[in-house]
């Protein structure tokens, strides 16, 4: 149990029964009795720290009340602390204080609980950097040029009278023109910045038999989809998370691409072309002993454009002699083909490093990425001010207009750290932490 605020140790001692009185940081023991009156019996026993303001995580008093975890006790010590005055924390409060007390930017209070949803250690990682800072030390440098060039244009105004041009048409222009490489990189930083967070699907299509099953097998290392030799068995999607290279990844089987009267079967088909619209990469199947098929072309000229990967599977079985001649068209939709085998795991090493590179779009990885569409959205807002900005001076538009853009930009930049952020969009934020943090 976390209590905070200027009440939380007085609260705390009258809770429990503290073996010795509390000191900033340091452990305590304490007894929990069953009721606040005389002759009450022990229930548990707990540890008890307090974080005194304003070194803790909210800045303010902080009593952290660590009992063994029966539900009854916790509840116990729950309803007493209410009846003493505390209440329950709004999901996030916790860090919101934080937020509020300074001790945390916004980027970095979106990632404590980007921590605590992180499924892989790769989405841990980015999480940990972004909490400590990693972000706000890349757009920092940037708010810092952007202060100066309205401190130079405010200075030209204010002395406007005494006739001194202190900022020149070319001097601001080449100002704001260093701004933008840095603002370009960190807008695309978000493509892999996004697929750390939310990782992405991959559809396997292709005809019945083709290897579909035995791939996603393969892809997986478990039995999770049934492979047998019957074609069109995968009637269903058959969907599983896997972590590639620390990216989380859905894979989605599908039934066969191909018409069927069989109705189970066409809902399974009806399905696969779902999954084939909502997929960020495609997985196309082709089977190395059978000649390419109409609904093969269909579906490669269906892909093409988009990113996929064409498999040509059972590599073992031929020497690739009847899809050979068909790879025209698989260059022609710009699609580098690989040979691979779901049965001797040829190919299955290169498959996921192309899965990798296509994810990512071979960008590398680099601190401070944009997370989310929230961080996004401020640095498009800061270029497209800045750009304003860019078109008013080359067009000798007064100063003063040219600050309004440039104010704008830094506004961006600033409610991408929190310090102007309305508070509807910060309720929003904190709203998606689970309570207690
Ligand atoms: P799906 O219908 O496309 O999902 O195909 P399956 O994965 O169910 O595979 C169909 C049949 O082909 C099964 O008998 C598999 O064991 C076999 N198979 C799949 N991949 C390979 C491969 O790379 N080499 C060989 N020799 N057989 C394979």
């Amino acid at each position: 149990m976390r209590l905070s605020g200027s009440e939380a140790t007085s609260i705390a001692a009258q809770l429990v029964l503290l073996r010795q009185p509390l000191e900033h940081a340091r452990a305590r023991l304490a007894d929990v009795l069953d009721s606040p009156e005389c002759g009450a019996e022990r229930i548990d026993e707990a540890v008890v720290t307090w974080f005194a303001a304003p070194n803790s995580y909210t800045a303010e008093d902080l009593v952290e009340i660590a009992a063994h975890g029966s539900p009854v006790v916790l509840e116990l010590l729950l309803r007493r602390a209410l009846d003493l005055g505390a209440r329950l924390a709004e999901p996030g409060e916790f860090t919101e204080r934080a937020f509020l007390a300074g001790k945390l930017d916004l980027t970095q209070a979106e990632a404590v609980r980007d921590l605590i949803d992180a499924q892989t250690l790769t989405q841990a990682r980015q999480a940990a950097s972004q909490m400590g800072g990693a972000l706000s030390r890349r757009v920092q440098p940037l708010k810092q040029a952007l202060v100066e060039l309205i401190a130079l244009l405010e200075a030209g105004i204010d002395f406007a009278e005494d006739d001194v041009d202190v900022a020149p048409q070319v001097e601001i222009a080449r100002r704001i023109g260093e701004l933008e490489p840095p603002l370009v990189a960190l807008e695309a930083s978000f493509a892999r910045g996004r697929i750390i967070h939310d990782g992405l699907t991959l559809a396997i299509v292709g005809r019945p038999n083709a290897g579909k099953s035995s791939l996603f097998n393969r892809l997986v290392e478990r039995d999770r989809a049934i492979v047998t030799a019957v074609p069109g068995t995968t009637r269903d999607l058959v969907t599983e998370r896997i972590s590639l290279d620390g990216i989380p990844l859905e894979l989605v089987d599908t039934a066969g691409l191909r018409e069927s009267f069989e109705e189970v079967e066409q809902l399974g088909i009806a399905r696969s072309r779902e999954a084939l619209a909502d997929a960020a990469l495609v997985l196309v199947v082709l089977d190395a002993t059978q000649p390419l098929n109409d609904e093969e072309r269909e579906l490669l000229a269906a892909v093409e454009g988009r990113p996929a990967i064409v498999a040509i599977n059972k590599s073992d079985l031929a020497e690739m002699s009847e899809v050979k001649d068909d790879l025209s068209v698989t260059h022609a939709a710009g699609i580098a083909a690989l040979p691979t085998s779901a049965l001797t795991g040829e190919g299955i090493a290169a498959l996921r490093e192309r899965i990798m590179a296509l994810a990512t779009g071979g960008a590398a990885s680099e601190p401070g990425l944009l997370t989310s569409l929230r961080h996004q959205q401020a640095i498009t807002a800061a270029r497209s001010a800045l750009s304003d900005a860019a078109q008013a001076n080359s067009s000798k538009i007064p100063h003063e207009m040219i600050l309004i853009d440039l104010y704008r930009a830094l506004w961006a930049l600033d409610s991408l750290t929190g310090q102007t952020t309305p508070d509807d969009i910060l309720n929003l934020i904190f709203s998606t932490f689970c309570i207690g943090k």
